[in-house]
């Protein structure tokens, strides 16, 4: 029975890694995006990603027979991704910057756009960088934005708010929140096209035309077919189509037509991909959870265990994952590992976000799931145990046939709570970039503003889903019992 167990979990593992490692012949290459970035990638009304940065990659690809697949993660977590080896390249509205030069390969400029800043339409007394002081001025993580509100911040006195995303950001500035955002021109002017109450008062600065990147020595072939593919976009006059279908045109018709404002039009439009993340959610924590029964028992045991040896090791794991915050532990196995092994063997070897997923909340509930098996253990009386050993068991006999049916009864209550606290945690993983619920919902709010309405739904469904799956274990409890 237990060896079954074991076999099926290693072929579970080993098909999750094969199936994230890429075929070196006829490559897929993976490339990494922007979460949103209008109008060089954002989800048009029918959920599908568009832009400038989309349509261009689809027809260079298209001329250069490259196969890819794209995903839309962030701009600092397509960087990272791109640095770790998770994905091969990144196109992004990348401003092509010589710091950025010593870790990536550029391919040849696509767009020139310089970044500004942008403060609400009203606002009268910010016209300089000097009128920011004291003031709070927002910029996306990793963004050349940034770079440049930090490498000037001791000149001009303003404080920075970074941002994971745009969408967060462009609401900040809209509320409030902050008094001014820096980002590249052509998105602001985007979104003042779009009906955003934003303006430009301070003259841009420079930062680089856009480039499609590759981690620098990696992929040099798709750098060549991306150049040659381009020349020939340009040539043929592709090119010009794709930035006037985005640049001239009132995008009105094209994105946040339909009416996302109420709970219906919400729900309507986006159900499928929220039942979608919801699936993700799920699949995360029953996998995850199943696996730490397995191996936080193991530990469990372990810690109560006669053996030095196995005592140590289990103090030593529980100290260790306890003592890591989980979205760090995330980080580094997707980030940190994959990087490590790279430098190490020389080649790639990526993680797909939804192994590392598991593997990140699976260490981590593993560690509590240990703690609750120690403390059921410890809370039958010693009677027992001395009581079964002098009958003649042996330790294991006892283990298993007189204290853990006790021990057991006593642990149920704390592995319901480790769930609901498991699934939970599977919101720390759309940090990776995984499109679990939270992350599914990030999308949606990006695409259409409604963060109050859509968050209150997100919450709604995760309550609903908790207190399901709750009930369901406290019927399954008193049966147990
Ligand atoms: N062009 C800017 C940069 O390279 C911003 C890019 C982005 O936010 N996607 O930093």
């Amino acid at each position: 029975m237990k060896k079954k167990l074991w076999i099926s979990l290693i072929f579970i593992l080993a098909i999750m890694g094969l199936s994230s490692v890429g075929h070196a012949e006829d490559k897929t290459y993976k490339v990494a995006s922007d979460l949103t970035f209008a109008p060089f990638e954002f989800q048009n009304k029918n959920h599908e990603y568009v832009g400038i940065d989309v349509d261009i990659l689809k027809e260079i690809a298209k001329k250069e027979d490259i196969k890819y697949t794209i995903s839309f993660i962030g701009f600092q977590a397509a960087i990272d991704q791109v640095q770790a080896g998770q994905a091969d390249a990144m196109i992004a509205g990348m401003s092509i910057t010589d710091e950025r030069k010593k870790s990536f390969d550029f391919s040849d400029a696509y767009f020139t756009a310089n970044a500004t800043i942008a403060v609400k339409e009203n606002n009268t007394s910010i016209k300089s960088y000097e009128d920011l002081k004291d003031k709070q001025v927002g910029a996306k993580n990793g963004s050349a934005s940034y770079d440049f509100l930090q490498k000037n911040q001791d000149k001009y006195g303003y404080s920075i708010k970074v941002f994971d995303a745009a969408d967060t950001m462009y609401e900040s500035l809209n509320s409030g929140s902050v008094s001014a955002i820096m980002d590249d021109e052509p998105v602001i002017k985007y979104a003042i096209v779009q009906g955003k109450a934003f303006k430009t008062p301070v003259p841009a600065e420079k930062i680089g035309e856009y480039g499609f990147a590759v981690k620098k020595g990696s992929n040099p072939e798709l750098i060549q077919k991306f150049n040659s593919g381009l020349a020939a976009i340009k040539e043929n006059g592709t090119y010009d189509k794709i930035i006037a279908n985005y640049m001239e045109k009132d995008q009105s018709d094209k994105n946040n037509a339909s009416d996302e404002t109420s709970f219906s039009g919400i729900i309507s439009n986006n159900w499928q991909q929220l039942l979608k993340g919801l699936g993700y959610t799920l699949l995360l924590t029953l996998i995850s959870f199943g696996l730490s029964l397995i191996f936080g028992t193991i530990i469990g045991l372990f810690s109560v265990s006669n053996i030095k040896g196995l005592k140590w090791f289990a103090t030593i794991f529980v100290d260790v994952i306890r003592g890591i915050p989980l979205m760090v532990l995330a980080f580094f196995i997707f980030y940190g590992i994959p990087n490590l092994l790279q430098s190490i063997l020389g080649t790639e070897a990526p993680l797909g976000d939804f192994t590392a997923g598991i593997i990140a909340l699976t260490l981590n509930a593993s560690a509590y799931i240990a703690e609750i098996v120690r403390g059921g253990i410890v809370a039958v009386p010693t009677g027992q145990m001395e009581a079964a050993r002098s009958l003649g068991l042996t330790y294991g006999k006892s283990m298993r046939k007189i204290i853990l049916p006790q021990a057991f009864k006593i642990m149920i209550p704390s592995f319901v709570n480790q769930f609901v606290i498991s699934l939970k945690d599977t919101t720390i993983i759309s940090a990776i970039g995984l499109v679990e619920l939270l992350q599914s919902s990030k999308i949606i709010v990006a695409r259409n503003l409604q963060s109050f309405k859509v968050y209150f739904i997100v919450a709604l469904i995760y309550l609903v889903v908790i207190t399901i799956l709750t009930r369901f274990s406290k019927v399954l409890e008193k049966r147990l019992k």
